[in-house]
């Protein structure tokens, strides 16, 4: 390596590494950019991401908005979201030749449905800007760099050792390894704090056979209470979907993510309070199955419902609240009434362990956010070392936005590297 030149050493060939690697490539042409990823197979997480369609961001333009999406980091992305955010991206993508579309639920994908065009996209970029990638370059250990005077001429400081024994130098270092602990293990070397990593982004197992066989069936809204002793009560409202394990859908991996470190301590056992019909007062579910059973006595509970929900799920609440199916809304007592309104509005599941949900998967945990400068990402322990993407302390709910965070710190640390 010579000296006159800048050289940034990017560690991590993920979303956030080849964002970075590119924005520093193009803040400062003239600098030397080295993408190091230890795998044989560059963005391999983009590959898989969004059932191989990769939900690139969210719709979601107000800053202010966007951060309510991150269970972790929130405060800290607010100020970053104003530098570089999904209209951002979008412009990004656009002018690299990818197209994005909006879903429905605000969710946005490349048009080809997928994430080849996102990884063929950033492997050309990356290529076209100079970037030297080198794949099978698992870093081990860094070194901590020298002190020089600010006056002095830039010149190698951080020492890197790779798997192969091969050193490298360089004048600027960004981590980008994502949840791997080595990358932790190198982050803490350099004296950062590890808030520890934990799950993020799960279903919920459920061991209840007569609820797992209506697996397929999805509700939307129902509003979810999660009670772990100890912890405060997390709500959220949203679809939910019934599987053969338990219970998932945007409403449940909302709670995960909010839940994730609660729920980690509590060995994810838990109990979950469903109310099926979440734009009802409980007294208008009372009154509305009162009117069934005065208007039609002589119809059979199981088979007729005025309630907004799906056959099949009406009569498994029926059955739970020991209704049998010959039984008509003639025979319905009070007390089971009170129960069958007791069961539709605050029904009680017990969590027993997590699943996985193949969509999307995030780490809480990481680098501790008060170390970094996030107008630069640079370490306010060590000059010259930065940090994007899962690395940090920050994750967000499912629905584009943890790549979000990975382009908006990438893009934020590759800027800032030259300087
Ligand atoms: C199945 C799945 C689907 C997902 N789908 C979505 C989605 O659709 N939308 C969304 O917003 N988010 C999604 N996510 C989350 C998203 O993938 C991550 O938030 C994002 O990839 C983080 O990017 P990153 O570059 O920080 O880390 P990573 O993508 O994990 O990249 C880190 C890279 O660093 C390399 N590395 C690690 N240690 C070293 C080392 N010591 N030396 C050299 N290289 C090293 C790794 O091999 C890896 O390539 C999904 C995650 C999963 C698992």
């Amino acid at each position: 390596m010579t000296n006159d030149k800048l050289q940034i050493i990017i560690v991590g060939g993920g979303a956030a590494g080849f964002f970075a690697a590119i924005a520093a490539a193009k803040a400062n042409p003239r600098a030397r950019v080295t993408l190091l990823e230890a795998s044989h197979q560059p963005l391999a997480k983009v590959r898989i991401s969004g059932g191989g369609r990769c939900n690139v961001t969210h719709a979601c333009f107000e800053p202010r908005e966007l951060v309510k999406n991150y269970p972790r980091g929130s405060k800290a992305l607010l100020g970053a979201f104003t530098r570089f955010q999904p209209k951002d991206t979008i412009t990004w993508f656009q002018a690299h030749g990818v197209e994005l579309k909006t879903e429905a639920d605000g969710r946005m994908f490349p048009t080809t449905d997928s994430s080849e065009t996102i990884v063929n996209c950033l492997m050309n970029v990356v290529k076209a800007a100079g970037v030297e990638l080198r794949i099978g370059a698992a870093v081990t250990s860094v070194s901590l760099p020298l002190r020089i005077p600010v006056s002095e001429k830039i010149t190698s400081r951080f020492e890197i050792t790779l798997k192969s024994g091969e050193k490298l130098q360089c004048d600027r270092l960004l981590l980008a390894t994502g949840s791997n602990p080595i990358g932790y293990k190198i982050a803490q070397q350099l004296g950062h704090t590890i808030e520890p990593p934990v799950p993020s982004l799960f279903t919920f197992n459920i061991k209840n056979q007569q609820l797992t066989e209506l697996a397929g069936v999805s509700v939307n809204p129902v509003k979810l209470r999660l009670i772990v002793p100890e912890y405060p009560h997390l709500e959220q409202t949203g679809p939910l979907l019934i599987t053969h394990w338990g219970l998932s859908g945007p409403a449940v991996l909302k709670l995960s993510a909010w839940g994730a470190r609660m729920l980690h301590s509590s060995s994810y056992q838990a109990t979950l309070v469903i109310n099926w019909l979440p734009h009802l007062q409980q007294e208008q579910v009372r009154q509305q199955l009162l009117a069934v059973k005065n208007n039609s006595p002589k119809r059979l509970i199981a088979s007729s419902r005025d309630v907004e929900l799906p056959h099949r799920l009406w009569q498994y609440i029926v059955s739970c609240v020991g209704i049998a199916i010959e039984n008509r809304w003639a025979e319905l007592s009070n007390k089971t009434l009170n129960k069958l309104v007791q069961e539709l509005t605050q029904g009680q599941y017990s969590i027993n362990g997590k699943g996985v949900f193949k969509e999307e998967f995030v780490t809480c945990g990481g680098v501790n956010l008060k170390e970094i400068n996030f107008k630069t990402m640079e370490s306010k322990l060590v000059s010259g070392l930065y940090f994007a993407g899962e690395i940090l302390d920050i994750d967000g709910v499912t629905g584009g936005f943890n790549f979000q965070s990975a382009w908006t710190t990438a893009y934020l640390a590759g800027s800032a590297s030259i300087s």
